[in-house]
Protein backbone atom coordinates (compact mmCIF):
# COMPACT_ATOMS: atom_id res chain seq x y z
CA UNK A 1 0.00 0.00 0.00
CA UNK A 2 0.63 3.31 -0.90
CA UNK A 3 1.86 5.90 2.24
CA UNK A 4 -1.02 7.94 0.46
CA UNK A 5 -3.49 4.85 0.98
CA UNK A 6 -1.73 4.45 4.17
CA UNK A 7 -2.67 7.65 5.46
CA UNK A 8 -6.22 7.85 4.19
CA UNK A 9 -6.58 4.09 6.11
CA UNK A 10 -5.47 5.95 9.17
CA UNK A 11 -6.85 9.35 9.49
CA UNK A 12 -9.97 8.97 7.16
CA UNK A 13 -9.52 11.52 4.94
CA UNK A 14 -6.77 12.41 2.08
CA UNK A 15 -3.40 13.74 2.25
CA UNK A 16 -2.53 17.37 0.99
CA UNK A 17 0.63 15.71 -0.74
CA UNK A 18 3.66 13.24 -0.60
CA UNK A 19 7.45 14.16 -0.18
CA UNK A 20 10.74 12.13 0.15
CA UNK A 21 14.01 13.05 1.45
CA UNK A 22 16.92 10.82 1.38
CA UNK A 23 19.46 9.15 3.35
CA UNK A 24 23.04 10.12 2.74
CA UNK A 25 26.71 8.69 3.40
CA UNK A 26 29.68 10.59 3.77
CA UNK A 27 32.00 10.12 0.62
CA UNK A 28 35.11 12.21 2.33
CA UNK A 29 35.95 14.46 5.13
CA UNK A 30 34.97 13.25 8.63
CA UNK A 31 35.03 15.39 12.06
CA UNK A 32 35.35 18.52 9.90
CA UNK A 33 32.53 20.04 10.00
CA UNK A 34 32.49 21.26 13.08
CA UNK A 35 35.70 22.78 12.90
CA UNK A 36 34.38 24.89 9.77
CA UNK A 37 35.94 22.59 7.17
CA UNK A 38 34.62 20.27 3.80
CA UNK A 39 32.43 17.42 3.80
CA UNK A 40 31.38 15.57 0.94
CA UNK A 41 28.07 13.57 1.33
CA UNK A 42 25.62 12.17 -1.51
CA UNK A 43 22.56 11.35 -1.36
CA UNK A 44 21.46 7.83 -1.46
CA UNK A 45 18.26 6.00 -2.83
CA UNK A 46 16.68 5.04 0.59
CA UNK A 47 14.24 7.98 1.48
CA UNK A 48 12.06 8.68 4.23
CA UNK A 49 8.38 9.35 2.43
CA UNK A 50 5.77 11.35 4.20
CA UNK A 51 2.13 11.80 2.90
CA UNK A 52 1.05 15.14 4.98
CA UNK A 53 -1.92 17.65 5.00
CA UNK A 54 -2.47 20.54 7.08
CA UNK A 55 -4.57 21.23 10.05
CA UNK A 56 -5.99 24.73 11.68
CA UNK A 57 -7.14 23.55 14.91
CA UNK A 58 -3.23 23.74 16.87
CA UNK A 59 -3.01 19.70 16.86
CA UNK A 60 0.14 17.57 15.11
CA UNK A 61 -0.40 13.98 14.82
CA UNK A 62 2.59 11.85 13.51
CA UNK A 63 2.31 8.03 12.59
CA UNK A 64 5.35 6.26 11.68
CA UNK A 65 4.44 2.77 9.56
CA UNK A 66 7.63 1.48 10.68
CA UNK A 67 7.50 1.78 14.26
CA UNK A 68 5.12 -0.32 16.33
CA UNK A 69 3.75 2.51 18.28
CA UNK A 70 0.21 4.38 18.01
CA UNK A 71 -0.15 8.10 16.50
CA UNK A 72 1.40 10.43 18.60
CA UNK A 73 -1.00 13.65 19.53
CA UNK A 74 0.67 17.04 20.65
CA UNK A 75 -0.49 20.78 20.22
CA UNK A 76 2.36 22.24 18.61
CA UNK A 77 1.81 25.33 20.89
CA UNK A 78 2.86 22.97 23.91
CA UNK A 79 5.93 21.69 22.26
CA UNK A 80 8.69 22.54 23.93
CA UNK A 81 12.41 21.17 24.03
CA UNK A 82 13.61 18.31 26.33
CA UNK A 83 9.93 17.68 27.16
CA UNK A 84 8.32 14.38 26.51
CA UNK A 85 8.77 14.85 22.48
CA UNK A 86 12.15 16.77 23.53
CA UNK A 87 13.82 13.23 24.83
CA UNK A 88 14.15 10.32 22.81
CA UNK A 89 11.16 8.86 20.96
CA UNK A 90 10.58 8.91 17.02
CA UNK A 91 8.65 11.75 17.14
CA UNK A 92 11.01 13.97 18.67
CA UNK A 93 12.71 14.61 15.04
CA UNK A 94 9.20 15.74 13.40
CA UNK A 95 7.72 17.37 16.31
CA UNK A 96 10.91 19.42 16.71
CA UNK A 97 10.87 20.59 13.19
CA UNK A 98 7.60 21.79 13.58
CA UNK A 99 9.06 23.78 17.21
CA UNK A 100 11.82 24.74 14.86
CA UNK A 101 9.75 26.15 12.15
CA UNK A 102 7.39 28.12 14.73
CA UNK A 103 10.57 29.17 17.04
CA UNK A 104 12.12 30.34 13.84
CA UNK A 105 8.52 32.90 13.85
CA UNK A 106 6.81 30.92 11.05
CA UNK A 107 2.93 30.28 11.54
CA UNK A 108 2.24 26.14 11.67
CA UNK A 109 -1.32 25.80 13.09
CA UNK A 110 -1.13 21.77 13.08
CA UNK A 111 -0.57 19.10 10.69
CA UNK A 112 -1.41 15.16 10.20
CA UNK A 113 1.36 13.17 9.08
CA UNK A 114 2.16 9.46 8.07
CA UNK A 115 5.64 8.51 6.63
CA UNK A 116 7.60 5.11 5.66
CA UNK A 117 11.20 4.77 5.11
CA UNK A 118 13.59 3.24 3.82
CA UNK A 119 16.76 4.50 5.48
CA UNK A 120 18.29 1.88 7.65
CA UNK A 121 18.28 3.31 10.99
CA UNK A 122 21.48 4.02 13.41
CA UNK A 123 23.93 2.48 10.52
CA UNK A 124 25.14 6.40 10.34
CA UNK A 125 23.24 6.48 7.01
CA UNK A 126 21.17 9.55 8.80
CA UNK A 127 17.71 7.80 8.85
CA UNK A 128 17.06 10.98 11.63
CA UNK A 129 18.41 13.73 8.95
CA UNK A 130 15.58 12.48 6.13
CA UNK A 131 12.75 12.59 8.85
CA UNK A 132 13.42 15.77 9.76
CA UNK A 133 13.81 17.23 6.00
CA UNK A 134 10.55 15.54 4.41
CA UNK A 135 8.97 17.20 7.56
CA UNK A 136 10.45 20.32 7.08
CA UNK A 137 10.04 20.57 3.62
CA UNK A 138 6.00 19.30 3.50
CA UNK A 139 5.46 21.88 5.87
CA UNK A 140 7.42 24.49 3.66
CA UNK A 141 4.99 24.20 0.94
CA UNK A 142 1.93 23.45 3.06
CA UNK A 143 2.01 26.56 5.02
CA UNK A 144 3.84 28.30 1.54
CA UNK A 145 6.88 29.51 3.97
CA UNK A 146 9.09 29.77 1.14
CA UNK A 147 12.17 29.14 2.48
CA UNK A 148 15.28 27.15 0.96
CA UNK A 149 16.80 24.27 1.02
CA UNK A 150 19.81 25.30 2.93
CA UNK A 151 17.44 27.28 5.34
CA UNK A 152 14.98 24.22 6.06
CA UNK A 153 17.76 22.11 6.42
CA UNK A 154 19.64 24.78 9.07
CA UNK A 155 16.17 24.50 11.20
CA UNK A 156 16.27 20.15 10.75
CA UNK A 157 19.07 20.60 12.40
CA UNK A 158 18.13 22.91 15.16
CA UNK A 159 15.37 20.38 15.77
CA UNK A 160 17.82 17.73 16.17
CA UNK A 161 20.65 19.87 18.65
CA UNK A 162 18.06 21.32 20.12
CA UNK A 163 14.63 19.64 20.36
CA UNK A 164 15.69 15.90 20.21
CA UNK A 165 19.29 16.58 21.80
CA UNK A 166 21.65 15.74 19.69
CA UNK A 167 24.53 17.28 19.04
CA UNK A 168 24.74 16.72 14.88
CA UNK A 169 26.31 18.54 12.49
CA UNK A 170 24.77 20.63 9.95
CA UNK A 171 25.67 17.92 6.83
CA UNK A 172 23.20 15.27 7.07
CA UNK A 173 20.19 17.65 6.79
CA UNK A 174 22.05 19.83 3.82
CA UNK A 175 22.52 15.80 2.01
CA UNK A 176 19.52 15.26 2.26
CA UNK A 177 17.83 19.21 1.24
CA UNK A 178 20.01 19.89 -1.11
CA UNK A 179 21.79 17.07 -3.18
CA UNK A 180 20.90 16.40 -7.21
CA UNK A 181 21.20 12.60 -8.68
CA UNK A 182 24.57 11.84 -10.13
CA UNK A 183 26.27 14.32 -7.87
CA UNK A 184 28.22 14.55 -4.59
CA UNK A 185 27.56 17.36 -2.57
CA UNK A 186 30.54 19.98 -1.61
CA UNK A 187 29.38 21.59 1.68
CA UNK A 188 31.58 24.59 2.74
CA UNK A 189 30.89 24.22 6.37
CA UNK A 190 31.66 27.68 7.17
CA UNK A 191 29.25 29.10 5.36
CA UNK A 192 27.03 26.47 4.01
CA UNK A 193 27.73 27.37 0.38
CA UNK A 194 27.01 24.23 -2.15
CA UNK A 195 28.78 22.87 -4.79
CA UNK A 196 27.49 20.05 -6.87
CA UNK A 197 30.42 18.03 -7.97
CA UNK A 198 29.58 15.38 -10.64
CA UNK A 199 29.90 11.86 -9.52
CA UNK A 200 27.95 9.64 -11.97
CA UNK A 201 29.61 6.62 -10.91
CA UNK A 202 27.40 4.11 -13.41
CA UNK A 203 28.55 6.41 -16.76
CA UNK A 204 32.41 5.41 -15.29
CA UNK A 205 31.83 1.96 -14.70
CA UNK A 206 31.72 2.25 -11.09
CA UNK A 207 30.10 1.66 -7.89
CA UNK A 208 30.33 3.28 -4.49
CA UNK A 209 29.52 0.23 -2.08
CA UNK A 210 27.62 1.11 1.62
CA UNK A 211 28.59 -1.75 4.24
CA UNK A 212 26.92 -1.55 6.88
CA UNK A 213 28.93 -2.98 9.59
CA UNK A 214 25.29 -3.81 11.90
CA UNK A 215 27.27 -2.62 14.55
CA UNK A 216 27.61 0.31 17.17
CA UNK A 217 30.24 0.38 19.94
CA UNK A 218 29.42 2.03 23.46
CA UNK A 219 32.86 3.41 23.50
CA UNK A 220 31.28 5.73 20.76
CA UNK A 221 28.94 7.91 23.10
CA UNK A 222 31.55 10.21 24.99
CA UNK A 223 33.99 10.16 21.96
CA UNK A 224 32.70 12.97 19.50
CA UNK A 225 32.60 15.55 22.20
CA UNK A 226 35.96 14.20 23.42
CA UNK A 227 37.40 14.86 20.15
CA UNK A 228 35.58 18.20 19.17
CA UNK A 229 37.03 19.94 22.46
CA UNK A 230 40.43 18.20 21.09
CA UNK A 231 39.84 20.19 18.11
CA UNK A 232 38.81 23.40 19.74
CA UNK A 233 42.71 23.29 22.25
CA UNK A 234 44.25 22.87 19.14
CA UNK A 235 42.78 25.75 17.07
CA UNK A 236 43.39 27.83 20.18
CA UNK A 237 46.76 26.71 20.62
CA UNK A 238 47.38 27.49 17.24
CA UNK A 239 45.49 30.84 17.49
CA UNK A 240 42.71 30.36 15.27
CA UNK A 241 39.21 29.98 15.70
CA UNK A 242 38.65 26.91 13.28
CA UNK A 243 41.09 24.62 12.77
CA UNK A 244 39.47 25.06 9.05
CA UNK A 245 42.21 28.17 9.45
CA UNK A 246 45.14 25.86 9.12
CA UNK A 247 46.61 25.76 5.55
CA UNK A 248 48.01 22.27 4.89
CA UNK A 249 50.83 23.47 3.09
CA UNK A 250 51.18 25.12 7.03
CA UNK A 251 50.54 21.54 9.01
CA UNK A 252 53.71 20.64 9.64
CA UNK A 253 54.45 23.94 11.34
CA UNK A 254 51.56 23.55 13.08
CA UNK A 255 51.81 20.04 14.33
CA UNK A 256 55.64 21.25 15.68
CA UNK A 257 54.12 24.53 17.50
CA UNK A 258 51.56 21.98 19.35
CA UNK A 259 54.15 19.16 19.88
CA UNK A 260 56.08 22.71 21.57
CA UNK A 261 52.99 23.17 23.14
CA UNK A 262 53.58 20.34 25.39
CA UNK A 263 49.43 19.63 24.78
CA UNK A 264 48.64 16.20 25.11
CA UNK A 265 49.55 14.18 22.42
CA UNK A 266 46.24 13.73 20.99
CA UNK A 267 45.77 17.12 19.80
CA UNK A 268 48.22 16.87 17.74
CA UNK A 269 46.78 13.67 16.10
CA UNK A 270 42.79 15.21 16.09
CA UNK A 271 44.44 18.22 14.03
CA UNK A 272 46.51 16.39 11.98
CA UNK A 273 43.60 14.32 10.81
CA UNK A 274 41.05 17.42 10.43
CA UNK A 275 43.86 19.23 8.46
CA UNK A 276 44.33 16.39 6.34
CA UNK A 277 41.09 15.55 5.97
CA UNK A 278 40.57 19.11 4.41
CA UNK A 279 42.87 18.75 2.57
CA UNK A 280 41.71 15.13 0.82
CA UNK A 281 38.11 16.53 0.11
CA UNK A 282 39.84 19.23 -1.79
CA UNK A 283 42.06 16.35 -3.47
CA UNK A 284 38.92 15.07 -4.17
CA UNK A 285 37.18 17.36 -5.93
CA UNK A 286 39.99 18.31 -8.68
CA UNK A 287 39.92 14.68 -9.52
CA UNK A 288 36.16 14.68 -9.98
CA UNK A 289 35.86 17.60 -11.76
CA UNK A 290 38.31 16.83 -14.65
CA UNK A 291 35.68 13.79 -14.93
CA UNK A 292 38.57 11.68 -16.72
CA UNK A 293 38.28 8.06 -15.88
CA UNK A 294 41.61 7.60 -14.57
CA UNK A 295 40.99 10.54 -12.36
CA UNK A 296 37.86 9.51 -10.97
CA UNK A 297 39.39 6.08 -9.97
CA UNK A 298 42.16 8.30 -8.47
CA UNK A 299 39.99 8.68 -5.64
CA UNK A 300 40.15 5.64 -4.10
CA UNK A 301 43.39 5.67 -2.36
CA UNK A 302 42.68 9.15 -1.28
CA UNK A 303 39.44 7.40 0.64
CA UNK A 304 42.12 4.96 1.70
CA UNK A 305 44.41 7.06 3.36
CA UNK A 306 41.32 8.74 5.19
CA UNK A 307 40.54 5.43 6.79
CA UNK A 308 44.41 5.41 7.95
CA UNK A 309 44.13 8.62 9.24
CA UNK A 310 40.54 7.94 11.20
CA UNK A 311 41.69 5.05 12.30
CA UNK A 312 45.42 5.92 13.66
CA UNK A 313 44.87 9.87 14.22
CA UNK A 314 41.16 9.99 15.26
CA UNK A 315 41.33 6.85 16.50
CA UNK A 316 37.18 6.16 15.80
CA UNK A 317 37.42 3.35 13.49
CA UNK A 318 36.63 -0.20 15.16
CA UNK A 319 37.96 -3.53 14.13
CA UNK A 320 34.84 -4.46 11.87
CA UNK A 321 35.12 -1.38 9.65
CA UNK A 322 39.02 -1.98 9.25
CA UNK A 323 38.09 -5.67 7.79
CA UNK A 324 35.62 -4.10 5.59
CA UNK A 325 38.54 -1.42 4.29
CA UNK A 326 41.36 -4.39 4.45
CA UNK A 327 39.09 -6.61 2.73
CA UNK A 328 37.80 -4.94 0.31
CA UNK A 329 41.54 -3.11 -0.93
CA UNK A 330 42.62 -7.07 -1.10
CA UNK A 331 40.18 -8.15 -3.03
CA UNK A 332 40.22 -5.56 -5.83
CA UNK A 333 38.14 -2.80 -4.65
CA UNK A 334 39.61 1.40 -5.76
CA UNK A 335 39.79 2.50 -2.40
CA UNK A 336 37.58 2.16 1.12
CA UNK A 337 37.08 3.98 4.12
CA UNK A 338 35.12 3.85 7.40
CA UNK A 339 32.08 6.72 7.19
CA UNK A 340 30.01 8.90 9.59
CA UNK A 341 30.81 9.08 13.40
CA UNK A 342 32.69 5.67 13.75
CA UNK A 343 32.66 2.79 16.64
CA UNK A 344 30.53 1.00 14.08
CA UNK A 345 27.77 1.70 11.41
CA UNK A 346 28.88 1.90 7.75
CA UNK A 347 32.14 1.90 5.57
CA UNK A 348 32.00 3.07 1.54
CA UNK A 349 34.29 0.90 -0.97
CA UNK A 350 34.45 2.32 -4.23
CA UNK A 351 35.16 -0.64 -6.59
CA UNK A 352 34.72 -1.41 -10.72
CA UNK A 353 31.29 -2.41 -11.09
CA UNK A 354 32.96 -5.35 -12.77
CA UNK A 355 34.42 -6.52 -9.38
CA UNK A 356 30.72 -5.49 -7.11
CA UNK A 357 30.25 -9.21 -6.47
CA UNK A 358 34.02 -10.60 -5.76
CA UNK A 359 34.65 -7.48 -3.19
CA UNK A 360 31.20 -8.00 -1.90
CA UNK A 361 31.82 -11.93 -1.41
CA UNK A 362 35.30 -11.38 0.23
CA UNK A 363 33.86 -9.08 2.51
CA UNK A 364 30.66 -11.24 3.87
CA UNK A 365 33.58 -14.03 3.88
CA UNK A 366 36.05 -12.17 6.06
CA UNK A 367 33.15 -11.57 8.41
CA UNK A 368 32.12 -14.87 8.86
CA UNK A 369 35.43 -15.92 9.53
CA UNK A 370 35.63 -13.37 11.86
CA UNK A 371 32.87 -14.50 13.63
CA UNK A 372 31.08 -11.33 13.00
CA UNK A 373 27.09 -10.52 12.26
CA UNK A 374 26.83 -10.55 8.59
CA UNK A 375 27.37 -7.08 7.30
CA UNK A 376 24.55 -5.31 4.59
CA UNK A 377 26.07 -4.16 1.43
CA UNK A 378 24.20 -2.24 -1.17
CA UNK A 379 25.45 0.13 -4.01
CA UNK A 380 25.34 4.17 -3.42
CA UNK A 381 23.66 5.57 -6.20
CA UNK A 382 23.84 9.58 -5.72
CA UNK A 383 20.19 9.91 -5.93
CA UNK A 384 18.33 13.49 -5.59
CA UNK A 385 17.29 15.21 -2.39
CA UNK A 386 14.16 15.79 -1.02
CA UNK A 387 11.43 16.56 -3.44
CA UNK A 388 7.94 16.23 -3.55
CA UNK A 389 6.24 13.24 -5.40
CA UNK A 390 3.12 13.96 -5.15
P1 LIG B 1 20.84 7.57 11.96
O1 LIG B 1 20.38 8.95 11.70
O2 LIG B 1 22.30 7.41 11.76
O3 LIG B 1 20.07 6.54 11.22
P2 LIG B 1 19.97 8.24 14.60
O4 LIG B 1 20.16 7.58 15.92
O5 LIG B 1 20.45 9.62 14.42
O6 LIG B 1 20.61 7.26 13.51
O7 LIG B 1 18.43 8.26 14.24
C1 LIG B 1 17.67 7.08 14.34
C2 LIG B 1 16.33 7.42 14.99
O8 LIG B 1 15.52 8.15 14.04
C3 LIG B 1 15.52 6.20 15.33
O9 LIG B 1 15.87 5.70 16.61
C4 LIG B 1 14.10 6.76 15.31
O10 LIG B 1 13.81 7.45 16.50
C5 LIG B 1 14.18 7.78 14.19
N1 LIG B 1 13.75 7.16 12.92
C6 LIG B 1 14.49 6.88 11.84
N2 LIG B 1 13.74 6.32 10.85
C7 LIG B 1 12.50 6.23 11.33
C8 LIG B 1 11.25 5.72 10.82
N3 LIG B 1 11.16 5.17 9.61
N4 LIG B 1 10.16 5.82 11.61
C9 LIG B 1 10.25 6.36 12.84
N5 LIG B 1 11.37 6.83 13.37
C10 LIG B 1 12.50 6.76 12.66
MG1 LIG C 1 21.09 10.66 12.76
Amino acid sequence: MSVAAQFSDLYGYEPAGVWAAPGRVNLIGEYTDFNEGFVMPLALPHTAVAAVARRTDGVLRLHSADIDAPVAELRVDELTPLSKYGQGGWAAYPAGVVWALRDAGHTITGADLHLASTVPTGAGLSSSAALEVVTAYALNELFELGLSGPELAVLAQRAENVFVGVPCGVMDQMASACATEGHALHLDCRDLSIRQVPFDLSAQGLQLLVVDTRVKHELGDGAYAERRAGCEEGARVLGVSHLRDVAYAELADALGKLEESGVDEKVVRYVRHVVSDDHRVEQVIDLLDTGRSSDVRAIGPILTEGHTSLRDDLRISCPELDLVVATANASGALGARMTGGGFGGSAVVLVESADADAVTKSVLSAFQEAGYTAPRVFPAVPSPGAHRVA
